[in-house]
């Protein structure tokens, strides 16, 4: 196919990435700009299969067979509660795929002993670095959301000095690889130390920064692609490349905010190593109060507004639908509900957009952070289904605790507060939580969605 109409195929693409992307920020467009994302993507991909003398079909069918054959399996077993721990791999693939070609490029540049020019050299040495970093970082950020290392930082003596020895270093390799890129042991050295640095730049992140993390490393995978885009020459990866990594940062930059954290204190302020199980001790000393379903309906019936806020846990239990079903429920009896939703709820951005979504639940019922807050203290009842540290007041105060600084919903601030979790175990930053033993806090121990389906029998029975 002719070049002008590769190129025509690439600047469609884009456009189509472009405004897919714009139609993802709205749940209602987002479906349609999913689709026409995957279309733009698509084409990219048609186009490129047509270039002339560059593709080796047999090889590229091998790597989809091999690929759709994994990616199904993985697809298939991949419980929604780990999807972060999936993007994170994705992720690491996805940079270390640009460290490889990046790779090969260059040996196929030796092969042919015609040194790259222009702006070759520096993007090859860009796309090994930032894959090789994206590769072994995104597979620590793996093994610790799928608990095969401590979650809690891993530190050791001067670990700042000897990053900074290590990035030093590693910008001195790639300086000489830019000067002299076929002096292999030089790329050799520079991709190995890469690796490294991917895997001490992550180790002494905690978990409960790990949603940073992977958006982060996910920009850094669309800005190796991007760099591989240059060194093959290929508009298309530089388009899609930069569109990856420019909404990875801006989702890096939300992330952050929702946490109350600059970007530099989490990767280099080893967050969560001050105590794994900190939090307000005195608390844990207190006794709290275990209600039953039947009980609560009691308040219910004398209540006339709830906020609904649901966590992880009720993700873990599948509970959305229950949760549609209680607010349909409450609402029919006069009630009037919203569900508060905070930034890092669940384990992944958006998680529990996705899943109330997924029952239906409208979206204007769906409420943010900042808007719902000063809501609380006019309200009957805050349910807390699933949720922990989203809700933990030491955020506010407790300097030593591992979340201080993480804005918090004010469910403490309302007239009654309703938790249901299965027993007083903590959430992902591993700390206890004081609002579980306040004087208007009311425990409901069970599975999330046996739980909620109990309320509303009992609602429905009571009020
Ligand atoms: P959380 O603090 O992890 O707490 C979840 C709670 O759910 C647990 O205390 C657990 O208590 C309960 N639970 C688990 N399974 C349950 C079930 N079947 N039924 C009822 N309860 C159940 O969750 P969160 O308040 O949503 O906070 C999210 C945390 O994850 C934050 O620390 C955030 O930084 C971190 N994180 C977020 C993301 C993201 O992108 N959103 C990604 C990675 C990490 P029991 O065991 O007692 O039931």
């Amino acid at each position: 196919m002719s070049n002008q109409i590769i190129q025509f195929a690439y600047l469609a693409a884009a456009v189509l990435l472009i405004l897919g992307l714009r139609m993802l920020s709205s749940p209602k467009t987002a479906p349609r700009g999913n689709l026409m994302a995957a279309a733009g993507m698509l084409i990219a991909v048609v186009a490129t299969l047509l270039i002339r003398g560059v593709v080796d079909y047999p090889v590229i069918l091998a790597g989809v067979v091999v690929g759709s054959l994994i990616g199904v399996v993985l697809a298939v077993r991949i419980q929604m509660t780990a999807m972060p721990q999936m993007v994170a791999l994705l992720n690491g693939f996805g940079g270390g795929a640009s460290a490889l070609v990046a790779s090969a490029e260059l040996l196929h540049y030796a092969r042919e002993g015609t040194e790259p020019v222009g702006i070759v050299p520096v993007a090859i040495v860009l796309g090994v670095l930032i894959g090789a970093v994206t590769f072994t970082g995104s597979l620590i950020a793996f093994a610790k959301l799928q608990e095969l290392i401590r979650g809690a930082p891993i530190t050791y003596p001067l670990q700042r000095v000897v990053n900074a020895l290590l990035g030093v270093a590693t910008v001195g390799l790639a300086a000489a690889v830019v000067l002299e890129p076929f002096n292999l042991p030089i790329y050799a050295g520079l991709a190995g130390l890469s690796l490294l640095m991917g895997v001490l730049l992550v180790i002494p992140i905690g978990g409960a920064d790990m949603p940073v993390v992977i958006s982060l490393l996910n920009s850094y995978s669309g800005l190796a692609a991007c760099a591989t885009g240059f060194v093959l020459g290929n508009s298309g990866l530089v388009i899609s490349g930069s569109l990856v990594g420019a909404s990875g940062l801006i989702l890096t930059k939300i992330m952050c905010d929702a946490m109350n954290r600059s970007l530099t204190n989490v990767l280099f302020g080893a967050f969560g190593a001050v105590e794994e199980a900190g939090g307000t001790a005195a608390a844990e000393q207190r006794s709290v109060k275990g209600y039953t379903p039947e009980d609560a309906a009691v308040i219910f019936s004398n209540s006339r507004s709830c906020i609904i806020v649901p966590g992880y846990g009720m993700a873990v239990a599948q509970a959305q639908h229950a949760v549609r079903e209680l607010a349909d429920t409450l609402e029919k009896k006069g009630i009037r509900v919203k569900f508060a939703i905070h930034p890092v709820a669940g384990r992944m951005p958006g998680h529990m957009n996705v899943l109330l979504a997924e029952a239906d639940v409208p979206y204007e019922e769906l409420v943010e952070m900042d808007e719902i807050n000063p809501e609380f203290p006019e309200t009957d009842v805050a349910l807390v289904i699933g949720a922990n540290d989203v809700v933990n007041p030491d955020a506010r105060t407790e300097k030593g605790s591992p979340i201080y600084g993480m804005p918090i919903l004010d469910v403490d601030r309302a007239q009654h507060v309703f938790v249901i979790k299965r027993s007083m175990n903590p959430g992902f930053a591993g700390v206890q939580n004081p609002l579980f033993f306040n004087d208007n806090t009311m425990m409901i121990f069970g599975d999330a969605k046996g739980t909620v389906l109990a309320l509303v029998e009992a609602v429905r029975e009571i009020v």
